[in-house]
């Protein structure tokens, strides 16, 4: 008996697992059509100042709409383009787009995600040189982020590459801060201009006195090295307002805004008060 429902459990277990493999090889057929009939699209999501909200810059984050398969998540799409090696084609779309952007939103900073794969490629730093030039826009304007699993590949090597980057004076942000293992190494390692706090710590700010002890210490730490701090993930005014408590400098999350096509953020931007007093600010926030 004990080893008819072992069976059984086995088979539901390979038959899930084969599923999964055919989603995956799906995904990733699909994704080189997709790339030919330009189904990739941008989306930005506006990072703000913690404490006046004005608008500071953006992120941009891929989307992906099949035709068929319908919207597919980047943390789907992602991994399968690393996979089958289509992340370095991903990767400039994502720039070209990113920089025709930057171009319109003029002072607002653009932030780009890169996948270590990308910094393993010697021509990267070139190719960002030629985008920036071939769009006009201002390297400063180009924010670059990467994670912490980046130097765990060829450390030396994506270093070499980061700082490359620095000299050209594109700026290079840590991401999800506090998700890895060896965090205060790669600060040592490396000087980014923007450490960006992982939503997972954000989460627990308003609920465990510890982990606001120990983002209060990071942020004071990166101010120490002259780092900017943005807080990822802010959905409630709760958060807000502790993230605004330990004085972090920016604010990126629902609260604020989602993620939306350059068309609809031009719609935000523009129906956006300018600086005012910090305490209207709660009432301005919500849509
Ligand atoms: P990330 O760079 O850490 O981006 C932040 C993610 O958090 C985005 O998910 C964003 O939509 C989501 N987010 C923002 N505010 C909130 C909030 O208040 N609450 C919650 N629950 N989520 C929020 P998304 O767009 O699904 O992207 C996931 C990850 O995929 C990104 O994480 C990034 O690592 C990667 N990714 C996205 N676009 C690109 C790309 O063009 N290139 C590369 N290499 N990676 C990308
Ligand atoms: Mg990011
Ligand atoms: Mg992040
Ligand atoms: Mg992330």
């Amino acid at each position: 008996d004990a080893k008819r429902s072992g069976r059984g459990r086995s088979v539901v277990y390979a038959s899930s697992l084969g599923a999964a493999s055919r989603r995956m090889h799906t995904v990733e057929q699909a994704l080189r059509e997709g790339l030919a009939q330009g189904q990739f699209e941008l989306h930005f999501q506006p990072k703000v100042d913690a404490r006046s909200l004005q608008a500071l810059g953006v992120e941009a984050l891929m989307r992906w709409e099949h035709p068929v398969l319908g919207s597919i998540s980047p943390g789907e799409f992602i991994p399968a383009a690393e996979r089958c090696g289509l992340i370095h084609e991903l990767g400039v779309l994502a720039l070209q787009q990113a920089c025709q952007a930057a171009r319109e939103l003029r002072e607002l900073n653009v932030a780009v995600n890169v996948s270590p794969l990308q910094l393993m490629d010697p021509g990267f730093v070139s190719s960002v040189e030629r985008i920036l030039r071939g769009a006009g826009v201002a390297p400063r304007l180009l924010h670059l982020e990467v994670t912490e699993s980046l130097m765990l590949e060829d450390a030396p090597a994506a270093l070499k590459r980061l700082h490359a980057l620095r000299e050209l004076g594109v700026q290079v942000a840590l991401d999800d801060f506090g998700t890895g293992f060896s965090s205060l190494a790669y600060l040592r390692a490396f000087p980014f201009h923007t450490l960006k706090i992982d939503r997972s710590f954000v989460r627990s700010l308003t609920e465990h006195a510890d982990a606001r002890a120990i983002v209060n210490t990071i942020v004071k730490m990166a101010r120490v090295l002259g780092m900017r701090t943005v807080a990822e993930g802010v959905e409630s005014e709760r958060e807000l307002a502790v993230v605004r408590a330990i004085q972090c400098d920016e604010v990126q999350g629902y609260l604020v805004a989602r993620p939306m096509p350059l068309t609809k953020l031009r719609d935000w931007l523009a129906g956006r008060p300018v600086t005012g007093p910090v305490d209207e600010v709660d009432s301005r926030i919500m849509p």
